[in-house]
Order: C-alpha cells, then structure tokens, then sequence
C-alpha cells in the first residue's frame, strides 16, 4: 500500500485531550494546510472552527466514528493517524478504541498519541514523500 506525498491524516482526541490537539493543529497549521484532514465529528468541527483548516468529519467517536476511520484505513484511505486518547479516563467507546488501534498497527500506519509523537511524525523527512507500507496481510 502507497501513501501519497500528500497525506490523508485522521485527527482524534478524546474530550479531556481536545485542547491538547487543537494547541498541537494550530502550531502546526502551516503544513497540516498541505495535507488532506479528517476525524471523528466534535475534533474535527472544533479543529475546523478554531483554525479555519478544512477537515472532514465523520461521526462523533461514541457514535461510531473510530470504527469509520478504522474502515478508511482498510480501504486505504488514510496514511498518518493523530489519535490523542485518554489515559485517564474510561471511555464508553474503549472496545471501538482498541479496534482502532487494532487496525492501525495491522496495516502499518503512523500512529500518534501525544504531542511529542505527532510533532516527531510530521516533522519526519518522509511526510511529503511517497511511501510504500508494510501492512501484515502478506
Ligand atoms: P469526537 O470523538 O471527536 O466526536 O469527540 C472522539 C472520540 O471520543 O473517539
């Protein structure tokens, strides 16, 4: 599986880390500008409203947005996934959580879950080259 120089990110955070991962967007406006974003309904509306970028947004996450954004990657529909969950808090969504997760390692997407890792992600050489993954299907 290829992912293209521009790259399809999904943007996630659990209430508790929204803040977080809108401060992280709006640092990084600048390059997430050339790249195509989506994510799960209230993170993508409010990344969309606070930093003018487009994003588009599935449904809420408890309503079954990470299992649409799980379904994209298997369909290879995205190649970087900012996922800023809650360590701290249960979640009445864990199960589609871990399926997220699940099927994020399985077809070897980038995967970050804190700031230091998104910054370490988008500020790779490779985030505007195109890149042949690795997914464990073979
Ligand atoms: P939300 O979903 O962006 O709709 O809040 C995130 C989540 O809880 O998985």
């Amino acid at each position: 599986m290829i992912s293209p120089t521009k790259k399809r990110i999904a943007l996630i955070a659990h209430d508790n880390r929204k803040k977080d991962l809108l401060e992280w967007v709006k640092e990084n406006a600048d390059s997430l500008i050339n790249h195509e974003l989506c994510g799960t309904g209230t993170t993508s509306s409010i990344i969309a409203k606070n930093t003018g970028l487009k994003v588009k947004a599935y449904k809420s996450g408890p309503l079954g947005g990470d299992q649409e954004i799980g379904a994209l990657i298997s369909d290879n529909g995205i190649d970087l996934l900012i996922f800023f969950w809650d360590p701290l808090t249960s979640q009445p969504h864990d199960p589609d959580v871990k399926a997220l997760l699940r099927i994020a390692v399985l077809y070897d997407i980038p995967t970050a879950m804190n700031k230091t890792g998104a910054d370490y992600l988008l500020q790779s050489g490779l985030i505007d080259k195109e890149y042949e993954r690795h997914d464990m299907q073979k």
